[in-house]
């Protein structure tokens, strides 16, 4: 009946479903969702109400669930954006999993764009005294170090590329002379980005990582944390498209992006083509050397 979750998770479910409150009937129902690329995820449908639960195991990431939950309180508190309710988190035997409001999809409000952008400006607009976050959390399911740094160069070199620069070249995916250029990258960058305050970002904002709401709302998911420069997540919601233009305009006119700052796509994306590099191997490789050999 339960397809895909043990007999066992499910009561664990319920009992922790009942504890808490938020039902008195159990489980009737599980359906898979799919478009998640590293957790098994499924709607929980009881008489009274549907869940959210994300499962993964816990022999790889014990406290993967725990920082997405942090994660998401977070951006709840600090934007205007929606972003799903956590119910809690838990162990049964080898799996972990985090339980959440299930988001039903909808049809986009004519002014979606525009609310998204507004959302996404008062999340920039929430600072901090330095680039970075108190924890480590993850990108995908790679660590994201988060060491504070004073500036947001430092920042991006060393917490962002040379970590996953590091992990690449020790996995074999990058060769000596790619190590050579990213060296010659770091050198460059200090004349192309420009320093700003940091800014709380979503981490992980791909069209993947977003929903249209039941009333038509953008709901954002699935984030990865910090304070960083802002243009982290303009240029990520670029890689891979799906955020409308208006989007864009609309930011640009509620909190100005600096000079040049299309320009400066490509090199942010740096991080999450490494990232990619890392978790699905060499076919992101060619369009990280394009970068490259484009900026230095
Ligand atoms: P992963 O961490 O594996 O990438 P996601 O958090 O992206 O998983 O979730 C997988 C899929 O489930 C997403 O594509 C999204 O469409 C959907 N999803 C995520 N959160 C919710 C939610 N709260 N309610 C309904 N669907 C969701």
């Amino acid at each position: 009946m339960h397809s895909g979750i043990s007999s066992r998770l499910i009561t664990a479910l319920n009992e922790k479903l009942h504890e808490i409150g938020l039902t008195k009937s159990t489980i009737q129902k599980v359906k898979p969702i799919s478009g998640g690329s590293i957790n098994d995820a499924y709607a929980l449908i009881t008489a009274e109400q549907s869940f959210f639960v994300k499962i993964n195991t816990a022999k790889n990431y014990p406290s993967f669930f725990e920082k997405e939950q942090r994660g998401l309180l977070l951006l709840d508190e600090s934007s205007s954006l929606t972003v799903p309710k956590v119910y809690f988190t838990g162990v049964t035997e080898d799996l972990i999993y985090l339980v959440m409001e299930l988001i039903v999809p909808g049809e986009m409000k004519s002014n979606f764009w525009e609310i998204f952008a507004e959302g996404l400006a008062s999340l920039h607009k929430k600072t901090n005294s330095q680039f970075g976050l108190e924890y480590n959390n993850f990108m995908g399911s790679l660590v994201q170090k988060n060491d504070f740094r004073p500036d947001w160069l430092s920042f991006f070199v060393e917490n962002r590329l040379q970590d996953q620069v590091k992990r690449a070249f020790d996995k074999g995916l990058l060769d000596a002379i790619l190590l050579a250029n990213f060296d010659q990258l770091y050198k460059k960058l200090t004349n192309l980005l420009p320093e700003e305050p940091p800014s709380l970002l979503h981490g992980d904002l791909w069209s993947g990582n977003f929903m249209v709401g039941e009333g038509g709302e953008p709901v954002i998911m699935d984030p990865a944390i910090y304070f960083g420069h802002r243009e982290m997540d303009i240029a990520m919601m670029h890689l891979f498209g799906g955020f409308d233009r208006k989007l864009f305009a609309a930011y640009n006119e509620l909190y100005p992006l600096q000079k040049g700052w299309e320009k400066r796509i490509e090199i942010y994306n740096l991080y999450p083509l490494l990232v990619h590099v890392n978790l699905f191997g060499g076919g992101y490789l060619s369009r990280l050397k394009a970068v490259l050999k484009r900026v230095i």
